[in-house]
């Protein structure tokens, strides 16, 4: 007779799938989750968790938003995908037109690729080309110190090196990066870049928040300063707003805290309100018509099978749609209002360092006096204690941060703050 050993989904997975930033030796607690809706995830055991992290910052409106899965599923039979070349779509030509009226004005054309990293593949090849089919090779690129543009190997170029990149360090193309702008460091910024200017073939940058590198703020009259000179000197503009894009930063997009206009946006994350995975690239009137030509060397050679998914395209309009409403409107408000109450609190407790806030996002530093070591132990500890007590916050290295779902509610974001004071006063030096 067999026995039938039966196994649980905890099990099940170990046995077939490898996580994302994840040492599987080591990786002893992955939670099984069966169901999601608004602001939280139930696992296989009832227990319910809120997700402030918005799932790896892209969910809006909270899981399984029934607006959302209505607009899918009717697409779903309609027409769920057809090849993107030779052919168009309603849902993503509608998509391109609602999306750029959003957009600074000389957002001009939209590509559609797949997530974040292929948003940015897609810039960078538009700049290294738009050079090219003028007849100049140019072969710098700048970027911030402490990026992060993705995975993939041009994204990873142009993120700041660390034990992430390491290994492929050899492999990845040859980036300047400087320092984020402050009102002391322009000048020599100018001097640095103006150095090399001829041979860059553009500037990339997250705009205000630098995201993955630990929620590192920096002012929108400094990036507009340094823009203003890349400007002046020609140098083509890639703003990343993967992850600040769609209302993080209280508004719509960073792009709003800004009079200068880049020349080439990426959007992901948040687009389809954390649906359906899908990357946008934008860019000017100027860029487009480089590639613009009888000759059929000057195309952009570049595409995915998914591009411009139906199923995705209908995701981000009806996600948009919703993001435009009053109610989401005064919710970002209200979150933002609460944000900076809090971080009021925040910043009188020793345990707390360098708090900072942008609209939805907030972050500070878990202060301890030992080495980086113990950061990545007592971080661990950290994740450990507020999963215990339903809340999904993955520290960042020793950085704490919110970033959730514009459906929270007041009464659950005084609850986040609550565990969060008992947990800094539970591991006080
Ligand atoms: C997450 C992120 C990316 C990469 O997006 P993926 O969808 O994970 O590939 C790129 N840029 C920024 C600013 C991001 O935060």
């Amino acid at each position: 007779m067999n026995t039938i050993t039966p196994i649980n989904l905890q099990e099940r997975d170990k046995a077939v799938n490898w996580h994302p930033y994840t040492q599987m030796k080591t990786a002893d607690n992955i939670i099984p989750i069966v169901k999601g809706k608004g602001l939280y995830l139930y696992d296989t055991e009832g227990k319910q968790y809120m997700d402030v992290v918005s799932s790896w910052w892209v969910t809006l409106h909270g899981h399984s938003h029934p607006y959302i899965a209505q607009r899918i599923f009717e697409q779903l039979n309609t027409l769920e995908q057809v090849i993107f070349a030779g052919f168009t779509h309603e849902p993503a030509t509608q998509l391109s037109e609602n999306l750029l009226k959003l957009l600074p004005h000389n957002q001009n054309k939209v590509f559609y690729s797949d997530n974040g990293s292929t948003a940015v593949e897609v810039a960078l090849k538009m700049c290294i080309q738009y050079a090219h089919n003028q007849g100049k090779e140019k072969t710098k690129i700048l970027a911030f110190k402490n990026a992060y543009h993705g995975d993939t190997f041009g994204a990873m170029s142009v993120s700041g090196k660390s034990y992430w990149t390491k290994p492929f360090e050899s492999r990845l193309f040859e980036v300047i990066f400087i320092d984020t702008p402050n009102a002391e460091n322009l000048e020599s910024l100018q001097l640095q870049i103006n150095e090399m200017t001829d041979e860059v073939a553009c500037f990339i940058y997250e705009p205000l928040v630098q995201g993955a590198a630990g929620m590192l703020m920096y002012k929108a009259e400094d990036l507009n300063n340094l823009m203003t000179f890349c400007r002046q000197q020609g140098i083509l503009m890639i703003q990343d707003e993967v992850f600040t894009g769609f209302g993080r930063t209280g508004k719509l997009f960073a792009a709003h805290y800004l009079t200068e206009q880049p020349d080439i946006m990426c959007f992901s994350k948040g687009l389809t309100g954390g649906t359906m995975p899908m990357g946008v690239t934008t860019c000017s009137k100027e860029i487009y018509e480089a590639f613009w030509s009888d000759d059929k060397h000057k195309t952009l050679f570049h595409g995915h099978s998914f591009t411009a998914n139906p199923l995705a395209c209908v995701a981000a309009l009806a996600s948009m749609e919703l993001l435009l409403k009053k109610d989401t409107q005064m919710n970002i408000k209200r979150i933002s209002q609460q944000h900076s109450e809090f971080l009021k609190a925040l910043s009188q407790h020793p345990q707390v360092e360098n708090p900072r806030q942008i609209g939805t996002i907030l972050a500070f530093d878990f202060k301890t006096g030992h080495g980086t070591s113990y950061f990545n132990e007592i971080g661990k500890k950290l994740y450990n204690e507020f999963l215990e007590r339903g809340i999904i916050m993955r520290p960042l290295g020793n950085v704490l941060y919110l970033v959730p779902p514009y459906c929270i509610s007041s009464e659950e974001l005084d609850i986040v703050y609550q565990n969060i004071l008992e947990i800094l006063d539970q591991f006080k030096n």
